[in-house]
């Protein structure tokens, strides 16, 4: 351990102390501030907190630290999201005693006696909860624990079994068929980025087939073989069936017909006493026999195809040579065959039903194309497939009859409806992914269909619309969040809510054999917090939780006198809970990681608006990004820091404040920004520099010249200060932009002030000043060390409840402000060239200032650059010089160039005459200063306004 990081140890200990001791970060009703109510998205159960939570912790409690310095009642509430299946999981780990998860909690400091009682979810939940506000008080974060929920605890059930009765009143809950991500041991389980219950595949895509049926009944009465298709307008241009004839395949009863499909997809349907397997067969023995096309009215035979795969939907393919370039080289494939069979197929003609910019006959052309001789060239195959697909979907018009002319993508859906209502289609549809989903238990999940699923009816046109006008009033970070938030509401569908299997939550108050699942029981919790605080105080009791309690403090409905009564509840207390929600409600601003996008934000927002009154709708979305790190297995890739992929390290040893400022500064928030502890250094020697700068102004505070006048440098670097804090509390007020606010306070103040000193700046007062200034903008950052310096100044109390520093405009000047800029730009110039050359060789600098006839051009560029060049050399002085005097001149018009500064070259050389001393002393050279037309230097030509030449010997 550093010197610096032991000291920064020993600080960060004696301030959460001392915090916790003052009870700083309390938050009480104060009806005479305004409030500022702010959440981050709470985390799940899975294991300890890692640097890839603190990134979002950390932005979130910036905030909540200006607010609080700006004046506004803060309140900060931290919980867990406890429910479904990321707990479970872990304690199931434990319970098989999984080495690497044992290894893991070692290296966490767990102790070894508390290991085996985490496999129980319910002990690993308190256990996590009590590290989780630990890690968040050690990091600095101002929340108050007070108002801590816990997803489980039946409080919050009771909350949440309110909320899923006012969404029923609302017509919002309902039940319908669903198709369900499915794990063999889990039972169902959400598909969704965040991730929540699987560890692979969360942007797989849910691929929908529709089932065609097709008559034989020279089996049975209403008997079908049933095929699975992507393109069910298709359906027309079928010319036979594929049958894997090496496989087996059953007769099933479905209600009161029989199917025909492959033996695996049987065992995949959700049977029952109406459906049953009844027989089973080899594919071979149906080959040869025909079905009814009943869409095109054709008997179509059934041709074998070893390349039909039994598991993608039901192992029974309808075939489209017209259309599709995998069915027109199989049949081509099977004509050359000297067989009955290739006699039968020589008999089939393609049957063109859509007309598009590939032709009538789009497999066929595409083929060709592509130059594909067999069935083997897959991935050929697979491009040309794409393209068809692609082009006709877009592009392609349907020839059949009663849809003639029609684009497939916009008749595509009626098509459907109406084949369905002929019978044709089946209304039950199978649906598979398009990519491989591991659950977290390691199983591969599937897609069950679950007869009555319960589902929030998100796509509800009045809600969707609700949202999408109140959304325009919301604040967004980043800004383009708001027009993706739009289209995001345009495409939710309804989402199922609540899962039968083992997981921990809240019954659904409906039918209670179901648990609500984790997205959808975190949407309204923010207004929970509130109550939670009395619950867990005692205050009122689980009991007291009734559904007319939370009517009348949520919405305000019911009379508190009858309510009290009937409760048993001091009419006091509930007009003070009541009080608290009026209070703090709406939420403020709600901070979640950016897989949250399409997930919890909609949701949150939706439910809010369905069913609290405007008032209470919240007002800002903060989206952070991830912290991602190096595969590795691959270096070239990056993948999320997450625990699930074995990423997540100890975070305790890290110096606080660093990781604040390394989250701040290096990556703007709404960027992925890579985990690197050598990064991490870079900033813990940057704060320790700080600190020594600090320390070494604070000791000679007393012998510096206290009340003398102002010196043209000390109304330099006052004029910065204010014209920092200005633009600081200008973006935090409206950007919210990190990495620019940390940038200015650490670094651009830090060199001004070393400037400052350099130039022999020694001015108390005004230092004092500053430094108290630069203390506060500090706080929200890296509050352990502003606490520290604000303790060594002597200026009581704590800097984290401190006044936001006050801008004071007649102090800043531009003026005054651009001569030492101006002198800044030209020594880093000079730092420049030295840094490239041996510096015991050089005696002199020599500083060229621009020529008069430079300055002219100058001069007439800003009072108009039209003709510029010609209006130029009208003047006799500029025609001298005709050459790099139009070299200068398209310079400016090429740069469009901003003139940083309004002094004139008489200035410029002023400026470094006067600084002379200052800069022989910081490089340790003699320095000359020129003008143009005073030097034969080599590099005079080089100098223009504002930019000297340097040339040094
Ligand atoms: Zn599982």
């Amino acid at each position: 351990m550093s010197d610096f990081q032991t000291l920064m140890k020993e600080i960060e200990t004696k301030y959460q102390q001392k915090w916790e001791e003052t009870r700083l970060f309390e938050s009480e009703v104060d009806q005479n501030k305004e409030k500022f109510y702010l959440i981050w998205a709470y985390p799940g159960v899975s294991g300890y907190l890692h640097i890839g939570h603190i990134r979002g912790y950390s932005y979130l409690d910036m905030i909540a630290r200006y607010k609080r310095m700006r004046g506004y009642n803060v309140l900060f509430p931290v919980g867990v999201h406890a429910s479904g299946l990321p707990t479970v999981g872990f304690s199931l780990k434990v319970k098989n005693k999984e080495e690497s998860t044992i290894n893991y909690l070692l290296e966490n400091n767990c102790p070894p006696e508390l290991i085996p009682r985490l496999a129980d979810p319910l002990v690993a939940v308190e256990y996590f909860s009590k590290k989780y506000i630990s890690s968040w008080k050690r990091y600095g974060y101002t929340c108050d624990e007070r108002y801590f929920i816990n997803t489980i605890t039946p409080e919050y059930q009771k909350f949440i079994q309110w909320q899923f009765k006012k969404l029923q009143d609302l017509n919002l809950l309902i039940t319908k068929p669903h198709y369900a991500p499915w794990c063999p041991v889990d039972g169902p389980i959400a598909v969704d980025p965040s991730e929540t219950d699987i560890s692979e595949g969360g942007d797989a895509e849910q691929l929908e087939f529709i089932i065609v049926k097709f008559k034989a009944d020279w089996i049975e009465d209403k008997t079908f073989f049933v095929t699975g298709t992507l393109r069910p307008e298709t359906v027309y241009g079928v010319t036979n069936i594929w049958l894997n004839p090496n496989e087996t395949y059953s007769l099933v009863q479905m209600d009161d017909e029989k199917w025909i499909v492959s033996q695996t997809c049987a065992n995949c349907m959700k049977l029952g006493d109406q459906r049953k397997i009844i027989d089973t067969f080899e594919g071979d023995a149906f080959i040869g026999k025909s079905v009814t096309n009943i869409a095109s009215n054709l008997e179509i035979p059934i041709l074998p195809g070893e390349f039909v795969e039994v598991d993608i939907a039901t192992g029974v393919v309808m075939s489209v040579p017209a259309h599709a370039p995998f069915d027109w080289i199989a049949l081509e494939d099977i004509q050359k065959s000297d067989t009955k069979i290739g006699k039968v197929a020589r008999n089939i003609k393609p049957i063109s039903i859509i007309d598009s910019p590939l032709g009538k006959l789009s497999a066929q052309e595409t083929c060709k194309k592509y130059e594909i001789q067999s069935q083997q060239e897959v991935e050929k195959l697979k491009l040309a497939t794409e393209e068809v697909y692609r082009i006709e979907f877009h592009k392609g018009t349907i020839s059949v009859e009663e849809f003639s002319g029609r684009n497939i993508s916009d008749a595509k859906e009626e098509i459907t409806d109406k084949l369905m209502e002929r019978g044709i289609f089946a209304s039950y549809r199978i649906q598979e992914f398009s990519k491989k989903v591991i659950c977290r238990c390691g199983n591969k999940v599937s897609i069950r269909m679950i007869p009555e699923q319960w589902f929030i009816r998100y796509s509800d046109k009045k809600l969707k619309r609700s949202t999408r006008t109140y959304s325009k009033s919301m604040v967004f970070h980043p800004i383009q969040y708001k027009t993706s938030f739009n289209g995001i509401i345009d495409w939710y569908e309804d989402r199922a809510c609540a899962r039968q299997g083992k997981w921990l939550g809240t019954p659904l108050p409906q039918d209670k054999n179901w648990i609500i699942e984790p997205i959808s029981d975190s949407t309204l919790y923010p207004i929970f917090y509130i109550v939670a605080r009395y619950v867990n105080s005692g205050e009122i009791t689980t009991e007291e939780l009734t559904e007319e309690f939370f009517d009348y403090i949520f919405l305000g409905e019911g009379n508190p006198d009858t309510i009290s009564k009937n409760l048993k509840i001091d009419i006091e207390k509930l007009l003070e809970i009541k009080r608290a929600v009026d209070y703090w409600y709406p939420l403020d601003l709600n901070l979640g990681g950016k897989e949250h996008q399409t997930v919890h934000f909609p949701v949150f927002v939706m439910n809010h608006i369905a069913i609290l009154k405007p008032t209470f709708w919240p007002k800002e979305i903060f989206v952070n990004y991830w912290v991602v790190q190096k595969d590795v297995a691959n270096i070239a890739q990056v993948t999320k820091l997450s625990k699930s992929k074995g990423g997540a390290k100890p975070i305790q040893d890290y110096i606080v404040d660093g990781i604040r400022l390394y989250f701040a500064h290096s990556k703007s928030a709404h960027l992925d920004v890579e985990w690197n502890t050598h990064t991490m250094e870079i900033y813990n020697k940057h704060l320790n520099k700080i600190y020594d700068l600090i320390v070494r102004i604070y000791e000679k505070l007393d012998d510096k010249n206290i009340g003398s006048e102002y010196s043209e440098l000390d109304l330099f670097l006052q004029s910065k200060i204010y014209r920092t804090i200005q633009d600081i509390t200008k973006m935090f007020d409206e950007s919210l932009n990190f990495r620019k606010i940390s940038q200015e306070i650490y670094y651009t103040i830090y060199r001004t002030l070393i400037h400052y000193l350099n130039r022999n700046g020694n001015n108390a007062d005004l230092l004092r000043e500053v430094i108290v200034k630069w203390i506060s903008l500090m706080t929200p950052f890296t509050p352990y060390l502003a606490e520290e310096f604000w303790s060594m100044m002597g200026l009581g109390g704590f800097v984290s409840n401190s006044e936001w520093p006050i801008v004071d405009e007649n102090q800043i000047s531009d003026v005054v402000e651009e001569k030492e800029e101006y002198l800044l730009d030209v020594i880093a110039d000079i730092n420049k060239i030295l840094k490239m050359m041996d510096i015991k060789k050089i005696n002199t600098i020599e500083i060229v200032i621009t020529s008069k006839w430079k300055e002219f051009i100058l001069n007439a560029y800003r009072s108009s650059p039209e003709n510029l060049i010609s209006e130029i050399m009208k003047e006799n002085q500029i025609r001298e010089h005709s050459k790099l005097a139009s070299q200068y001149a398209k310079k400016l018009l090429k740069n469009k160039e901003n003139i940083p500064y309004s002094f004139d070259r008489t200035t410029e050389f002023d400026i470094i005459q006067d600084a002379r001393n200052y800069i022989e002393t910081v490089t340790n050279t003699t320095v000359k200063v020129v003008f143009f037309e005073e030097t034969e230097s080599p590099k005079r030509n080089q100098a223009e306004p504002f930019r000297p030449a340097i040339y040094v010997y």
